[in-house]
C-alpha cells in the first residue's frame, strides 16, 4: 500500500438530506426525511436526536433487517444524519484529553487516554456545528405553512473541500487524515490516530504489541538475515524494548491509581535494567514480563541489556560499569563486544516473548470491549 500523506484534508462523503414538510387539512405539519447519496466515493452515515435548538442528544439506531428504527427520547427531537468523509470514516474528539483520531462507525475508546465513552461524547467540535446548522435548517422548513422540499446539501460541502474554494458553505467541515492508519489485529477496527501508539477505539487494545511485532521486530529481523551489524540490531532490539515498557508504563501510571512516591518512582524509572524493569513490573502491578522464560534465557536477556548500554554509549567497548554489572567475564576491559546472527535473533525473540506478557498484564489491569473482539473472531477468514 503507498504511504499516505499525513495531515491531508478528507473532504466530506457528499450525500442530500431532503427535508419533505406536508401540510394536512387540519394544518398540522408533518415531514419526512431521505438521505441520499449517489457520489462515486466511500460513504457512511449515522443518525442521532437532537433538540430543535442543535443539542445533541443520543444517538439513533437508522434500524436495519429486522430492527426498527429508535423513537425520539423526546418528542420533537430531530433526526440528524452525519455523513462520513470521502474514506467512509468520522473525525473524533476525545471530551477528556480532547485529542483527535479517524474511525469507522464504531468508536467507544479514546486511542490516547483511553477513556470509554458513545460515539455521541465523541463528535467533533465541527459536527457540533454542523448539527446546530441542520436543526436550524429544520426549524425553518418546519416553519412555513405550505408543502415543499428542502434540501441540505451536502455535496456542496464535499466540493468545497477543493481549496481553491475559498468561500465553503455553512454547513462545511471536512475530516483530517492522522499519521498512523492501523488495523487493530484484536478486532479489525479501523484507526487513524496521531503518533504511532494508542488504544484501537474500537476495542480497547494497545497497538504497541501489533507495531512491534509486525513492524519494528521484522524490519530488524530483515537487517540480522542480511548480515548487517548485529551489534547494532542488539542495541536496537533492547531499545525497542525499552519505549515499549516506557508506553505501558506511562498508560499504567495514568490508570492505575498508585501511591505518589511509587508514582514518582515509576515516572523517573529507567528501563534499561532488566531486572530492575521485570522486578518493578511484578512488585506494583503483579505483571511478569519474565513468564514462560528459563534461567538460562533470563540470563541471556540480562546480558543483552546490559551490553546495550555499551553499544550505545560506550562505542561497543566494554566499560568498568559493564563488566561490574553484567558479571561478563568472557571479555577484558576495553575489548569490543561481538555479536552473532544467533545472539541477534535470540534477543529479538526474547523482546518479543517479554512485550507479549506485558501485553497481556497490561489488559489483565486495563480492560478491552470483548465483544467486537469475539465477532471479529469468528469472521470466516477468507482464503
Ligand atoms: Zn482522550
Ligand atoms: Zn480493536
Amino acid at each position: 500500500m503507498p504511504e499516505q500523506p499525513e495531515f491531508r484534508e478528507v473532504a466530506h462523503s457528499g450525500g442530500q438530506l431532503v427535508i419533505t414538510v406536508k401540510v394536512d387539512a387540519a394544518g398540522h405539519r408533518m415531514y419526512q426525511l431521505t438521505w441520499q447519496h449517489c457520489r462515486p466515493v466511500a460513504a457512511a452515515v449515522f443518525a442521532v436526536y437532537a433538540l430543535p435548538q442543535g443539542l445533541v442528544l443520543c444517538q439513533m439506531n437508522l434500524g436495519g433487517i429486522g430492527s426498527g428504527q429508535d423513537p425520539p427520547p423526546i418528542p420533537g427531537a430531530y433526526q440528524v444524519f452525519i455523513g462520513s468523509d470521502s474514506e467512509g470514516k468520522f473525525g473524533r474528539q476525545c471530551p477528556a484529553c480532547g485529542g483527535y483520531w479517524r474511525s469507522g462507525l464504531a468508536a467507544q475508546f479514546c486511542p490516547y487516554c483511553g477513556i470509554q465513552a458513545s460515539v455521541i461524547d465523541f463528535l467533533t467540535m465541527a459536527q457540533r456545528s454542523y448539527v446546530e446548522q441542520y436543526c436550524a435548517k429544520m426549524n425553518e422548513a418546519l416553519r412555513v405553512d405550505v408543502d415543499g422540499e428542502y434540501v441540505i446539501d451536502m455535496d456542496a460541502v464535499a466540493d468545497a473541500a477543493d481549496a481553491a474554494i475559498t468561500e465553503k458553505p455553512a454547513f462545511y467541515y471536512a475530516e483530517l487524515s492522522q499519521q498512523n492508519r492501523f488495523t487493530c489485529k484484536a478486532c479489525g477496527g479501523f484507526n487513524d490516530i496521531l503518533g504511532t501508539f494508542g488504544y484501537c477505539t474500537v476495542c480497547g487494545t494497545r497497538n504497541d504489541l501489533q507495531e512491534l511485532s509486525d513492524k519494528t521486530l521484522p524490519s530488524i529481523r530483515d537487517r540480522i538475515n542480511a548480515g548487517a551489524q548485529y551489534e547494532a540490531c542488539v542495541r536496537d532490539a533492547v531499545a525497542a524494548f525499552d519505549s515499549f515498557v516506557g508506553q505501558y508504563v506511562k498508560q499504567l501510571i495514568q490508570r492505575v491509581p498508585l501511591t505518589p512516591a511509587r508514582k514518582n518512582r515509576l515516572e523517573n524509572a529507567r528501563f534499561h535494567n532488566l531486572q530492575v524493569v521485570a522486578a518493578e513490573l511484578r512488585g506494583t502491578f503483579d505483571i511478569n514480563i519474565l513468564e514462560g522464560f528459563d534461567p538460562t534465557d533470563i540470563d541471556f536477556a540480562t546480558l543483552m541489556f546490559h551490553r546495550r548500554h555499551v553499544y550505545e554509549h560506550s562505542g561497543g567497548e566494554a566499560d568498568e560499569k559493564y563488566i561490574a554489572d553484567s558479571g561478563d567475564s568472557s571479555v577484558r576491559l576495553k575489548q569490543a563486544l561481538r555479536e552473532t546472527v544467533q545472539s541477534a535473533h535470540q534477543i529479538a525473540g526474547a523482546v518479543q516473548k517479554m512485550a507479549s506478557n506485558l501485553h497481556r498484564g497490561f489488559h489483565e489491569i486495563i480492560p478491552t470491549d470483548g465483544r467486537p473482539i469475539q465477532r471479529h473472531r469468528q469472521l470466516p477468514r477468507g482464503g
